[in-house]
């Protein structure tokens, strides 16, 4: 038993280096986004190379395989028996998920040779260059022949990486463990035969003014806002920050550092509150794992679409709700003295206004998922061979048409809209739908736990709502694969039909359908 604590701290004391590593990486990102001046860029991106290059030396060395290997030998022997009398104990054994975790990070780390990690990383690196300026001159041509680098690249990666099924599983699979094109399939094309005549029905419904809250508000008063929402849905302030930043993100610097950034706009007074809100979701998860398991598998998020369904859940599901509203609005007439002469009513219909549009990142949340399947669609055809990078720009345009029924004057509008693709994100996009999926189901599964939950919105009572996540989703860092852990906290497999429900309650009601 000795034996196997002392070679169990062993291997934990290397995650921990490389965790350190992170951290560090994060901390630079991080700096990036906000602070940094711009000539500092190329030096930047240098240290960002070599501490990324460092920690994955440490994590494919022959010393980290040695201490992995033993741990795992020892657990084989006693390990079991520890977990098992942790268990006996009401508490979930650790090990097996670290030592399972570790091993499927080495083994994907060492699958992909370091020349291809490399030319990958230089392709990517050019074709943001390229991308960013193909997007300007609106002219997908520019940016093709790099895309099919891309393309290229990514189908070898699925080779090196191994898949069951088609290819493309190897690439969801880096996001979301588990996913598969066999299970995403039925998923997705149940809610697009749900979406697309909903959109067509809603359009013919009565018009909302989309701009009736957009009243100017000063950024200082509007920073004192966003933090004030953030700490009223539980943000530790103590434990991490709120800056400003071009494009809104959220980042742990390691143990007790959570960061979030927003990005005001001083006419429209609401426009940083929707996308604090989302980051607050996201940062409240990051907030919820245990810190004493901070670099092994135990104190990590589970999967893209998990991080994504907290913040989906907090921005859409709470902060987009009538109660919210009634409580916020007048909460900030009363304390701010702003946004007088608005009516709460009106102001949540208004926040809710659907209307089928070009970008996904500004969609609501009923279009917004058509704009997602539509890319899942094509990079699935596209990493499978079936599409070609050529058709892409008709492709998109003839599926935006049946989807949303609205089509790009041009590209930049169009397939070269999203920077995904140039950083070599194939397989990434599923997991914001996803993200909605299992928000709506964990949302109907808290609603069923904690009656009064909705009441209590109204009082601005959020923290019962926070438990249950800890609880549920939080405190269990990446112990079970995403679906085991809809499957444990819901009582059910992830399903389309909570996330349409919501869909169909709240939509007939604004449009009166
Ligand atoms: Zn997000």
């Amino acid at each position: 038993m000795g034996q196997y604590g002392r070679s169990m701290t062993k291997f934990r004391k290397l995650l921990a280096e490389i965790s350190q590593i992170n951290s560090a990486i994060a901390a630079c990102h991080w700096d990036m986004e906000v602070y940094m001046p711009e000539a500092a860029n190329e030096g930047r991106a240098r240290t960002i190379s070599y501490l990324s290059g460092l920690a994955h030396e440490k994590l494919t060395s022959e010393k980290f395989l040695k201490a992995l290997r033993a741990a795992e030998e020892n657990f084989s022997k006693y390990g079991q028996i520890v977990d098992a009398v942790a268990e006996s104990f009401g508490v979930q054994g650790n090990d097996e998920c670290v030592l399972k975790n570790a091993r499927q990070d080495y083994d994907k780390a060492v699958k992909l040779p370091k020349e291809f990690v490399e030319e990958v990383s230089r392709v990517c690196a050019e074709a943001h260059q390229i991308w960013v300026k193909a997007k300007e001159a609106r002219d997908f041509g520019r940016f093709l022949p790099v895309l099919k680098k891309i393309v290229g690249l990514k189908r070898q990666e699925t080779g090196y990486l191994g898949f069951e099924g088609v290819s493309y599983n190897a690439l969801l699979d880096c996001y979301e463990v588990g996913a598969t094109v066999e299970k995403l399939d039925p998923l997705f094309a149940e809610l697009r035969l749900f979406l697309v005549p909903l959109v067509k029905r809603i359009g013919g419904a009565g018009t909302i003014d989309p701009n009736y809250a957009k009243k100017s508000m000063s950024l200082r008063m509007q920073t004192k806002l966003n933090e004030l929402m953030a700490k009223l849905l539980g943000f530790d302030f103590k434990a991490g920050r709120i800056d400003a930043s071009a494009h809104p993100f959220t980042t742990s610097l390691g143990p007790d550092d959570t960061r979030i950034t927003t990005r005001y706009d001083e006419a429209d007074a609401l426009y940083a509150i929707m996308s604090t809100i989302h980051e607050t979701g996201h940062a409240l998860y990051e907030q919820g794992l245990p810190t004493e398991h901070y670099g092994t598998a135990l104190g990590e998020a589970v999967s893209m679409g998990i991080h994504e369904s907290q913040s989906r859940l907090w921005e859409n599901i709470v902060g987009r709700s009538r109660s919210f509203w009634q409580y916020l609005l007048k909460h900030i007439q009363k304390e701010f003295d702003l946004l007088r002469g608005l009516d709460s009513e009106t102001l949540y219909k208004s926040l809710n206004t659907v209307r089928p549009s070009l970008i996904r990142t500004e969609a609501d949340e009923v279009t917004y998922n058509l704009h997602v399947i539509l890319r899942y669609e094509i990079e699935k055809e596209l990493i499978a061979g079936n599409v070609q990078a050529e058709d892409l720009s008709s492709v998109w345009n003839e599926k935006m048409r049946e989807y949303l029924g609205v089509v790009p004057a041009d590209d930049s509008e169009g397939v070269l809209q999203d920077v995904h693709w140039s950083a070599g994100y194939f397989g990434y996009f599923p997991t914001y739908t996803l993200g909605n999926l299992y928000s709506a189901q964990f949302y109907e599964a808290a609603k069923r736990a904690l009656p009064g939950l909705e009441e209590g919105f109204k009082r601005g009572e959020f923290a019962s709502l926070l438990v249950w996540l800890r609880e549920n989703i939080h405190k269990h860092g990446k112990r079970y694969a995403p679906e085991e852990l809809v499957r444990r906290a819901t009582g059910e497999p992830p399903s389309a039909s909570y996330f349409i429900s919501y869909l169909k309650r709240k939509y007939s009601d604004i449009y009166g359908l």
